[in-house]
């Protein structure tokens, strides 16, 4: 497995081999069984697999949160070589956004809602940094979480605008026993708010179950879910959406597809997930 800083080595690197494809499995690393699901799934379908560990300054809206996000590179290198990933870019943030930087991408109307009005400049940060990590690495396929339904949304989106000739592969979400989705955060919760960190799952099951047994009514729905987050200690909504599952507009009435998705804090922690309910 190569391990490089520099674009130059990343670049020559990427073009040793031509005619052989290339699968870009984007992270912030401190990996873990969700981030693995989608090197094997690029393994599958690619001939080589390129992945980058990158804690990308400009997704955060929040100092704090960027000093808190967890790391361990040596730790991630080893799972990443287990895993058998060929090569690994772990830019510095000097290297992707050097003195003088001034050039962003923004997704326009998918990145207001959900967490981009939560996180405002999340997404423009994300979408910046995909841009780049595309324009460097080149790969045929990037594969990406359905975690972020969001952010899978909105690189799906841009791939398409940007004129890239990349296909964006969307894996399904990997989860704890409990239903938790995992996620490099979780290991920022203490052991006593950990088991707490369920009730999005419970909530997005249950949204389901009731749009599934025929709830219509998107706003009860959303208050289902906020019910059960209401009675989990320690957690605060930030919050609870029912929207069409490509504009992300909010829905009033369910029909056909929507997508759930939720965020709390808890601990401290800021947590999401999603669900995408289909009833015909
Ligand atoms: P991150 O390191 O959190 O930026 O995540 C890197 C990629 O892994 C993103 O495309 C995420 O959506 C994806 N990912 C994170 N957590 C999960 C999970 N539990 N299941 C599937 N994909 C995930």
């Amino acid at each position: 497995m190569d391990v490089c800083e520099e674009i130059g080595k990343v670049r020559q690197l990427r073009s040793r081999q031509p005619g052989v494809s290339w699968g870009l499995v984007p992270t912030m690393g401190f990996l873990h069984e969700g981030h693995l699901s989608l090197v094997r799934l690029a393994h599958q379908q690619n001939d080589r697999v390129a992945a980058t560990i990158f804690v990308n300054p400009a997704q955060f809206n929040d100092p704090k949160d960027l000093t808190a996000y967890p790391r361990d590179l040596e730790r991630d290198l080893e799972m990443l070589e287990r895993a058998g990933v060929d090569l690994v870019w772990t830019p510095t943030a000097a290297t992707v956004y050097p003195a003088g930087y001034q050039t962003y991408v923004e997704v326009e109307n998918i990145s207001r809602r959900l967490e981009g009005a939560s996180r405002p400049g999340h997404l423009k940060g994300v979408a910046t940094v995909v841009t780049k990590l595309f324009n460097v690495l080149q790969p045929d396929r990037a594969y990406f979480g359905q975690k972020d339904a969001q952010q899978a949304l909105v690189i799906g989106r841009l791939a398409a605008d940007l004129n890239f000739d990349i296909e964006i592969v969307v894996g399904p979400t990997v989860r704890e026993a409990d239903g938790l989705a995992m996620s490099s955060r979780n290991a920022n919760l203490s052991a006593a708010a950990r088991p707490h960190a369920a009730c999005l799952y419970k909530a997005l099951t249950a949204a389901r179950d009731a749009i599934v047994q025929g709830e219509g009514d998107a706003e009860r729905v959303r208050a289902r879910m906020s019910a059960v987050v209401a009675q989990t200690p320690g957690v605060t909504l930030d919050y609870a959406s029912v929207a069409d599952p490509q504009s992300l507009e909010e829905q009033t009435r369910i029909t056909g597809r929507c997508l759930l998705s939720m965020a709390v804090y808890l601990d401290g922690v800021r947590l999401i997930d999603n669900l995408p309910v289909a009833c015909e």
